[in-house]
């Protein structure tokens, strides 16, 4: 992409009332835009970093036998009345609607009631079982308070999976594969290090469910860490009885903040109770089918990023996840051949399939140009200017220092 056709512009100050790191860094950035407190959009860089992080959770997500689908955000009443949670006195972050002959709608927060009643015209018999089907899908949540950025949207996009079987030691089989699944996402994302399974209150069917919480001060949550098995607990669980059950001495603990990048839940029969989808087994006996969730926060984890990884400069993004590979800043492109080259080098990148963004603009300084690229944070930097003749100066985003490289070399060495 040429930056001269980009539309965004980068800011000198985000929003007073943004207090959010992440989010003050990718509005100055122009990755986003605040609408309101929770609500973002999402501008042409924010939006490719987005869908890269989404490529990450689908391909994992594929690869333990997820179907995708994406279900609707209108959600009729009688769906969250059959299970209960229609109610604000049970759910307390409806986003609630009317049609025009005043039938209630809602926005859905979540999606385990359309999902159940909509698997019933698909589920009969065990022969159907297992299933597992994903989306990514925005949520609305009317949350009390959102001043995290992209951490605490009321309006946010999530992955939510949502597995069905047939008896609990299959369910207990999918869900030890998704904490598997999830681990090799935050990896890839470049949050493996500092991301923990964390055990949390498991709801009537199972003692546990599971969060993977990513350590940082700018966490909402505090989670319990031990060290040296790499696992966490969290404050709903903090109690002896745990401590016993997961050999965990209490001492060794150690508080930090977190954010709750994902979470996983067994829901047993629950919502299929509810909404009766029911399967006949091979005795013939027709039985509740057994329920998982499985929830990744995909614009929570482009904040935690962004909040994570960054300097004084701007923003620092993950080689996985960057806008573009290569940002190739031209200066002095006034003069001919230094355009010529520069548009060569462009060229030769592109037609290899490797991701530019080509600072083209003639009539910005230097000094603005470099700027501009430490805050939107592309990982490596090609610098052709009058300077460079028949070289280039080369610098990942991190380094102070460039060095001069042939063209060539440094071509290559983009297209590895
Ligand atoms: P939290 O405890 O942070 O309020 P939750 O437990 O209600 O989240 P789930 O319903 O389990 O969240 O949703 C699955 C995932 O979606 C969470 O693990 C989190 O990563 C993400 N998520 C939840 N709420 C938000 C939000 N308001 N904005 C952005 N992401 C969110
Ligand atoms: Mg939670």
């Amino acid at each position: 992409m040429r930056q001269s056709r980009l539309f965004t512009k980068t800011q000198k100050e985000a929003p007073k009332d943004e207090i959010s790191k992440n989010a003050q860094l990718l509005i100055k950035a122009g990755f986003i835009n605040k609408e309101m407190a929770g609500v973002y959009s999402y501008l042409p860089l924010g939006l490719r970093v987005l869908r890269k992080i989404e490529q990450i959770i689908r391909e994992e997500m594929n690869a333990i036998d997820g179907q995708e689908i994406l279900l609707t955000a209108l959600q009729q009443k009688g769906h969250w009345q059959a299970s209960g949670r229609w109610s604000d006195d049970t759910m307390d972050i409806w986003f609630k609607t009317k049609l025009k002959n005043n039938v209630e709608l809602g926005l859905a927060p979540t999606h385990e009631e359309p999902l159940t009643n909509l698997m019933k015209k698909h589920i009969h018999s065990y022969k159907d079982l297992p299933k597992y089907v994903y989306q990514f899908q925005t949520k609305f949540r009317n949350e009390v308070r959102s001043k995290s950025g992209l951490m605490r949207g009321r309006e946010f996009l999530m992955k939510d999976l949502y597995s069905f079987s047939r008896t609990t030691s299959e369910l207990d089989e999918y869900y030890e594969k998704s904490k598997d699944a999830y681990m090799k996402v935050y990896k890839r994302l470049g949050l493996g290090e500092i991301t923990v399974v964390t055990f949390a209150s498991g709801g009537s069917f199972s003692k546990f469910s599971h969060e993977f919480q990513t350590i940082s001060e700018a966490g909402e949550d505090t989670i319990y860490v031990d060290e040296d098995k790499n696992i966490a607990i969290n404050k709903e669980v903090y109690n002896d009885e745990v401590f016993k059950l997961l050999d965990i001495d209490p001492k060794k603990l150690v508080e930090k903040k977190a954010i709750e990048v994902g979470n996983i839940f067994k829901l047993g029969t629950k919502y299929s109770e509810a909404l009766n989808l029911t399967f006949v087994d091979k005795d013939g006996s027709t039985k509740p089918v057994i329920m998982g969730s499985y929830g990744i926060g995909v614009s929570r984890l482009m904040g935690t990023i962004a909040e994570i990884f960054n300097d004084e400069k701007g923003l620092v993004w993950p080689e996985n996840i960057a806008p573009f590979k290569v940002h190739l800043v031209g200066l002095n492109l006034d003069d001919e051949d230094v355009k010529v080259q520069a548009e060569k080098a462009y060229q030769s990148l592109t037609n290899d399939g490797v991701e530019v963004l080509f600072d083209d603009r003639v009539d910005v300084t230097p000094g603005k140009k470099f700027a501009e690229a430490d805050l939107i944070g592309i990982p490596h930097r090609i610098i052709i200017s009058k300077r460079t003749n028949s070289k280039v100066e080369y610098k990942d985003r991190i380094d102070e220092e460039s060095q001069l490289l042939d063209i060539k070399n440094v071509i290559d060495k983009m297209h590895g």
